[in-house]
């Protein structure tokens, strides 16, 4: 996919659940990236992942392996890169990109294949986002994009099933892929399924 401007960036229902879901179970930042898809005029965020990562209450790294599975999901699934040219984290507090994330946003921007990115910043405290895009061409062009937060309404018992189909699965890709600096890695509590607390 290819846009020349800025367009507000929507997130699917099931994408937006992965992602609080994500983002709440996990203690300290997390991050990914994902599937967008261009659609009249607006950028809709229609997949959530996440791949190995190093994490921190003030930081969230990919590794070399967790860039590698990124490579391997799109050749298996035949993918463009562009569709998935987004990196999506969570900020324990705080609505506004650090000076980290700007690096980071930088160093994606600066791969040679890369015409435009998408970002989009998780408020854990407030589960409040923004979103961000930067143009490669035409010209090189950063925009705060409007993020309207989900493509159409839906109610509390959507969410709840959605975790409860999820969350396990979830906690586990947590389990798998979040590594604490240092190299631990955080285990999750359940009983019957239901208890979700990291260790
Ligand atoms: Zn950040």
């Amino acid at each position: 996919m290819r846009f020349e401007k800025n367009l507000p960036v929507f997130l699917e229902p099931e994408a937006y659940f992965d992602l609080v879901l994500y983002a709440s179970f996990c203690p300290v930042e997390i991050s990914g990236t994902g599937k967008l898809i261009l659609e009249k005029e607006k950028i809709i965020i229609s997949e959530i992942f996440i791949v190995s990562q190093v994490c921190s209450p003030f930081f969230t790294v990919w590794t070399t392996q967790g860039q590698i599975e990124i490579r391997d999901y799109l050749r298996e699934k035949k993918e463009d890169f562009s569709n998935y040219a987004f990196w999506w984290h969570s900020h324990l507090a705080g609505k506004w990109w650090s000076e980290l994330d700007f690096k980071m946003i930088k160093k994606f921007c600066s791969q040679p294949f890369v015409e435009q990115w998408v970002s989009l910043l998780y408020e854990k405290k407030t589960g409040e986002m923004i979103a961000r895009i930067d143009l490669m061409q035409p010209k090189r062009k950063t925009f705060d994009a409007i993020i309207p937060r989900l493509t159409r309404l839906f109610r509390v018992e959507e969410f709840l099933s959605h975790q409860s189909r999820r969350g396990v699965q979830i906690q586990t890709e947590i389990e798998n892929k979040v590594f604490l600096p240092g190299g631990m890695k955080l285990k999750f509590r359940r009983k019957n399924g239901r208890f979700f607390k990291a260790a």
